[in-house]
């Protein structure tokens, strides 16, 4: 992209700050002459300088264009970020988002006059229940950590409804996802975490000490992310519910990343009691940026009574009869209350539902069918340079988890630095923590095999470069109008003021 040059003569990779480009006296607008009389603005509201830009409208336009181009996005290149399931999103689903009556609806509309909203909203929950074969779902939550909260403080009502108040412990493996011990404590439980074996399995001997004797009492369950973040299926699973549910206890599953499983396997038929699907990775829509997701729960018969309301119904007396107005709120018997203003994120849904149309049966199989594929032959494709040292004689899920060891003090901070030379998003790094020098590469299964060869050969030669030219990889990236950032320091103190930004 070096060669783009904007008007003023700067590449996009070294944009200018805006104010750099102003000029004094400059104006982008001509105002028609006053045809009214002038009125001075109260004085005590006026700053004596604003120090606004001046610019005509063309370099302003160019300016905000080539800022938008540093984003990196999926629609722009691969992004192979994993437990993140980066997919392509379908246009179509912004254009169903986008009718009038889905976007413009009320919330507060009766529900008589939203039934539009409100059966999309029930296909869906029926569709969720379909693919994975729960009792009940509520698309209430926002996010997915926000439904393993959801379901978390199900859990807990229902041991609290039996009087069962002593069962505060929930046991957690440790290739589980960081949310999901925060999810725990944030619920009241006290986690306790499960060690895996050199196969990535849970190590059964320790979850069955867990759960054993006067143990069982204070049992309140498990969470378990399956699969779990190193990528494999955990295929005890079915003894490991066994185990809790003989112990008293509940098993949540966090079902995030459920592009692996969907249409092959339903976690209601192996036993899960509760767990959340990200309706914004598996699911289709945009991610990433912070923006509006969807966490939807799904429940086996233990917790349907406890999901947060309202949920849609058909409303009983029309169930497969004509009336106008057939779907209606419920809330149901012990419900633990809302966890989100109105329905959730309405928008979410919509395009949720229009995956799920667009695919169909076959269609949501084959994407779990791709997902997988896709990460397996990547994985193959670098295992030399960048071995996976939990499962690696097993084929891996929607994701692998490699440990490189490049040598010359090559890290994989500098891989993941040197992959944004070349033109890729890197993947998650130094996660899942019991991985030494973590590279967590999730492909997706939109993605083309000549995009997958294109990054099988990008990493094969970073791992030339660590022999040949370790520097480089050492200072990259060299393109990017920052280098390496202190990145608790960019979270922790964001500068998002200019003004500030000269100051310092
Ligand atoms: C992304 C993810 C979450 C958290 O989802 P958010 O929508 O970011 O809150 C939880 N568990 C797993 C396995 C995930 O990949």
């Amino acid at each position: 992209m070096n060669e783009i040059t904007a008007g003023v003569g700067v590449s996009p990779q070294d944009t200018p700050l805006v104010y750099v480009l102003s000029v004094p006296g400059r104006v982008g607008v001509i105002l028609p002459e006053v045809d009214v009389p002038e009125t001075p603005l109260p004085t005590n509201l006026l700053r004596e300088t604003l120090g606004l830009p001046e610019l005509d409208e063309l370099t302003a336009v160019r300016h905000f264009t080539l800022l938008s181009r540093k984003n990196y996005s999926i629609d722009g290149q691969f992004y192979p970020l994993g437990s993140c399931t980066m997919k392509y999103n379908p246009k179509v689903n912004e254009a169903v988002a986008n009718l009038q009556g889905f976007r413009r609806a009320h919330p507060l509309l009766p529900e008589a006059q939203n039934q539009g909203a409100l059966a999309l909203m029930y296909q869906l929950q029926e569709s969720l229940k379909e693919i994975t074969g729960f009792t009940g779902f509520t698309l209430q939550p926002a996010a997915g950590a926000q439904g393993e909260l959801t379901g978390m403080l199900m859990i807990r009502a229902y041991h609290q409804d039996r009087g069962d108040t002593k069962r505060t412990r929930v046991l957690v493996p440790d290739s589980a996802h960081g949310t999901n011990p925060a999810t725990c404590t944030m619920s009241g439980f006290i986690t306790e975490t499960i060690a895996s074996e050199p196969s990535g399995a849970v190590n059964l001997a320790a979850l069955k000490a867990a759960c054993a004797g006067e143990k069982a009492e204070t049992l309140a369950g498990l969470m378990i992310t399956n699969p779990g973040t190193l990528g494999l299926f955990e295929t005890q699973i079915q003894e490991i519910i066994r185990i809790i549910h003989d112990a008293g206890g509940l098993v949540y599953g966090d079902g995030a990343n459920f592009n692996a499983l969907m249409g092959i396997v339903k976690p209601g038929d192996l036993g899960f009691d509760v767990m959340h699907l990200n309706l914004h990775k598996s699911f289709s829509t945009p991610h990433g940026g912070g923006g509006p997701g969807s966490g939807a729960v799904g429940v086996g018969p233990r917790l349907v009574d406890y999901l947060p309301g309202p949920i849609v119904a058909i409303s009983p007396g029309t169930a497969g009869g004509a009336a106008s107005s057939p779907y209606v709120f419920i809330t149901p018997p012990k419900s633990i209350g809302k966890v989100k203003s109105f329905h959730g994120n309405f928008g979410v849904l919509v395009r949720a539902y229009t995956y799920i149309r667009l695919l169909g049966k076959k269609g949501i199989r084959r994407v779990a069918e791709h997902a997988v594929l896709n990460a397996n032959y990547l994985k193959v494709l670098v295992k030399d340079d960048y071995p996976t040292p939990f499962g690696s004689d097993r084929h891996c899920m929607h994701e692998f988890v490699a440990s490189p060891d490049l040598g010359k003090g090559i890290t994989t901070i500098d891989i993941a630095k040197r992959l944004i030379d070349y033109g890729f998003h890197p993947p998650t790094v130094y996660f899942p923590l019991i991985v030494k020098e973590a590279l967590m590469i999730e492909p997706t299964e939109t993605e083309s095999k000549e995009t997958l060869d294109a990054f099988a050969e990008t990493l094969k030669r970073i791992a030339e470069e660590a022999k040949t030219d370790p520097g480089i990889l050492k200072t990259a990236p060299h393109d990017t109008p920052v280098g390496r950032l202190d990145e608790t320091a960019a979270a922790r103190k964001p500068v998002l003021r200019h003004k500030m930004y000269m100051e310092d």
